[in-house]
């Protein structure tokens, strides 16, 4: 039987890629594994798979009783819902380390870098296994989406140099152009069903026992969003009581200002005043220099729900 790599619940193109290299690394070595995915693949990770060449991994939400590796998250609630059930035998992951725990001994590799595969390419490295054409690319699209194309806080040295090799290895000549490219489709948002919007990447945390949803949009230009906001701001709101949510807010993310609007509808009146020191008005707050839920958004406003 083989073993299954898969990432986080509403997959973003690093835990599709991540999910491909690992389990290409994993059988390899010998452990026959395979990519799973947890949901619908966003526009963005359509492109990258049919640049390089991959079909979407399988479409598969139960795990009981199989052997697992756990990419791009530890928190129980954003993995496969019986993991339970599953038998884990790898983390890796490069969020806050969250609350999975194992009863049997697991392989960890877990850093503060942009990017899951970052860290999968070190793997690769220490293994001592060569990175096939395709996967390199995918990789290193993957690197350029987590990062934003290097702009986010969340992007080092590490995601740099390792973009650098996977580029060589690919035949890739301008990363950055490639990335850009990408934003493009990722930017077009227009016709898209609002709700589809609201959760194309969306993430729940329990944050000291509440139930608060992010979703984070990331385009070229916020202008995108001018006549459709009314239409968000509706539907975060019925998102929230459809979860019996504390908190759901959505992050309209402009890479070439480099900050973000939030929509906010929250049970807590004050909640960016407290966690950001700036006050919503109207339901919304802009957030200069913001474009990293892990490492801008979430920690504030955790520690501010205590
Ligand atoms: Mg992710
Ligand atoms: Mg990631
Ligand atoms: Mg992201």
């Amino acid at each position: 039987m083989p073993n299954y790599a898969v990432g986080h619940k509403t997959p973003d193109s690093d835990s599709i890629c991540s999910a491909i290299a690992l389990s290409y690394l994993k059988t390899t070595l010998g452990e026959e594994t395979l990519p799973a995915r947890l949901g619908e693949l966003s526009p963005e990770t359509m492109f990258i798979l049919d640049k390089f060449g991959f079909e979407q991994p399988e479409l598969k939400t139960s795990f009981a009783g199989e052997g697992i590796y756990i990419v791009d998250h530890s928190d129980r609630i954003q993995g496969p819902d019986d993991i339970d059930e599953a038998t884990i035998l790898g983390i890796i992951d490069h969020h806050k380390l969250g609350d999975i725990t194992t009863s049997t001994p697991l392989e960890i590799w877990v850093r503060p870098v942009g990017c899951t595969n970052t860290i999968i390419k070190m793997m690769y490295d220490f293994y001592d296994v060569d990175i096939p054409k395709n996967i390199a690319g995918a990789m290193l699209c993957a690197i350029l989406s987590d990062t934003v194309i290097f702009k986010s806080p969340t992007c080092t040295t590490a995601d740099l140099k390792c973009v650098e090799a996977l580029a060589e290895i690919a035949g890739i000549e301008d990363p950055k152009a490639l990335g850009m490219e990408m934003f493009e489709v990722k930017s077009a948002v227009l016709g898209t069903p609002i709700r589809d919007l609201v959760l194309r990447d969306f993430k729940d945390f329990n944050m000291h026992g509440n139930l608060v949803g992010i979703g984070q949009l990331e385009v070229l230009d916020l202008a995108i969003f001018d006549e459709m906001k009314p239409e968000l701001v509706v539907d975060i709101a019925k998102l929230k009581a459809e979860g019996n949510r504390h908190t759901v807010l959505l992050l309209l993310t402009d890479i070439m200002k480099e900050g973000s609007e939030m929509l906010v509808i929250s049970d807590k009146a004050d909640l960016t005043e407290k966690a950001y020191g700036i006050a919503t008005v109207d339901g919304k707050v802009w957030l200069d220099g913001v474009l990293s839920r892990k490492k801008q958004v979430v920690p504030p406003l955790q520690d501010s729900l205590v």
